[in-house]
C-alpha cells in the first residue's frame, strides 16, 4: 500500500477492509460522479469507472446490502477487459456518510457524500447595519442545530464556520457567544477577504483528512474552498449567476486535493443536503406557535394581519416574544421559496429527463 492511496486518505478502517478484498480488485476513491460514469483516483492516477452491471442491475431500494458508490466512498475496481473502462466490484463499508432523508417523492434515505472526517457548516457574518438576509439567516441558531445533528447522524465531525469576519468587528464575541452555545462543536471563524483569514480552517486540514462543505448558498463556500486549494475551481455565486441555465457545461470534479494534503469536497449534494436539513426543521423548535395557531380563526392563517389571530394576539398580549413570530415567519418565506424552487426544478427534471444535463 503505497503513500499516494494514504493521502487520499486510505485509513486503517480501509485498509483492513482491503486486506479481505479478492487480491485483483484494486482499491480507489470515487471524486466526481457523472450520468454512469464515476471518476475514480486510484495508486496509478485519476481513471473512468462503470458499476459491475451483475452487481447493481437489478438492486432496489429494499437491497439495504447493495450500496450505491457516493463521492468520498473507496470501492474495489476491476481492470478493464476491452481496454476501456474500469468497473467498480466493490464498496467498501464506510467510516462516515451524510444522509439526506426522505422527503418529497424520495421513501429512503439518500447517501450524498461518504467518508467525510469534518463537515465544515458554513454561515457569515452581516455587514453591520446591513439588512443582508443570507447571512442572517445563515446565523439562526435552530438552523445551525439541524445541520450538527444531520452531521452527528452520520458520524462526521461537525465544525462550524463563520465566514466574512472582516464585516463584523466584534466577531470575537460573537464567536465566544455560538461556542458557548454549541459546546463541544468547534466555532471558528473565516475570511476569504483577509490573508490570514483562513488560518484556524486551513490548520485543520491535515494530510489525508476529508472535509466537506455545507451551508446556504451566499455564506462564501466557493471562496473559501478555491482560497484554500489557491485557485479558482469552484465558480463563486456571480459566475455562476452568469451561466444561464446554471448547469455545468464541463467535466468537475467535486472531491479535490489541498496542496497542503486535505481532501475538501463540496458537491451539489452538499447544497441539496443544505435544503433538506432546513426542511426538517420545519415544524421543529416552533410549537409555541404551532400551538396558538390552533386557536387562530382561519386554519390557513399566516400569522400577519389576518383578523382573530391567536398568535398576533399573544405578542399582543406579551404572552409570546414578538422575535419568535418574526423567526417563524422567516423560516416560511424560506420554506416556501425553496419548496417553489424544488417544484420547478422537478418540473425541468421531468422536461429533460432524457437530456444528459446536470442542474447545479
Ligand atoms: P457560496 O454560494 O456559499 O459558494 O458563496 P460564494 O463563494 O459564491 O460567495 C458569495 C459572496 O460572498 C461573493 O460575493 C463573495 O465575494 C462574498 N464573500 C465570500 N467570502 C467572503 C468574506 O470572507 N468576506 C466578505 N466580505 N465577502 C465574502
Ligand atoms: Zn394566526
Amino acid at each position: 500500500m503505497t503513500e499516494r492511496l494514504e493521502s487520499l486518505g486510505f485509513s486503517a478502517h480501509f485498509k483492513s477492509q482491503y486486506e479481505q478484498l479478492d487480491a485483483r480488485l484494486v482499491p480507489g476513491r470515487i471524486v466526481a460522479m457523472h450520468r454512469r460514469e464515476w471518476d475514480v483516483f486510484t495508486d496509478s492516477g485519476a481513471i473512468r469507472a462503470v458499476l459491475a452491471g451483475k452487481r447493481w442491475a437489478d438492486a432496489r431500494p429494499s437491497d439495504h446490502h447493495i450500496v450505491q458508490p457516493t463521492i468520498g466512498d473507496w470501492v474495489g475496481l476491476s481492470e478493464p477487459g476491452d481496454g476501456t473502462y474500469w468497473v467498480i466490484e466493490h464498496v467498501f463499508e464506510r467510516r462516515t456518510h451524510l444522509e439526506r432523508g426522505a422527503a418529497g417523492r424520495r421513501t429512503t434515505p439518500q447517501t450524498i457524500v461518504a467518508n467525510v472526517d469534518w463537515v465544515a457548516v458554513v454561515s457569515a457574518f452581516e455587514r453591520p447595519g446591513a439588512q443582508d438576509a443570507v447571512a442572517h439567516r445563515s446565523l439562526n441558531p435552530r438552523r445551525l442545530e439541524r445541520y450538527l445533528a444531520a452531521v452527528a447522524q452520520g458520524g462526521a465531525e461537525p465544525l462550524l464556520v463563520v465566514n466574512k469576519a472582516d464585516l463584523e468587528p466584534e466577531h470575537d464575541t460573537r464567536v465566544r457567544e455560538l461556542t458557548e452555545r454549541f459546546a463541544p462543536v468547534v466555532v471558528i471563524t473565516a475570511s476569504t477577504k483577509r490573508p490570514d483569514g483562513l488560518d484556524a480552517l486551513r490548520s485543520r486540514c491535515v494530510p489525508g483528512t476529508t472535509v466537506g462543505f455545507v451551508g446556504l448558498s451566499g455564506v462564501g463556500k466557493s471562496s473559501i474552498i478555491n482560497a484554500l486549494l489557491g485557485k479558482d475551481v469552484q465558480k463563486t455565486a456571480r459566475e455562476r449567476g452568469s451561466d444561464a441555465r446554471g448547469r455545468h457545461t464541463t467535466t468537475h470534479r467535486e472531491l479535490f486535493v489541498m496542496p497542503e494534503g486535505a481532501l475538501l469536497i463540496d458537491t451539489p449534494g452538499m447544497r441539496e443536503f443544505a435544503l433538506a436539513a432546513d426542511a426538517e426543521g420545519e415544524l421543529g423548535g416552533f410549537d409555541d406557535v404551532q400551538a396558538l395557531s390552533e386557536e387562530c380563526r382561519f386554519r390557513d392563517c399566516q400569522h400577519d394581519g389576518e383578523p382573530g389571530c391567536a398568535v398576533e394576539e399573544a405578542v399582543r398580549a406579551g404572552t409570546l416574544a414578538p422575535d419568535r413570530l418574526m423567526s417563524f415567519r422567516e423560516l416560511r418565506t424560506e420554506l416556501d421559496a425553496r419548496r417553489k424552487l424544488q417544484q420547478r426544478k422537478r418540473r425541468g427534471q421531468l422536461r429533460g429527463k432524457f437530456k444528459s444535463k446536470r442542474a447545479r
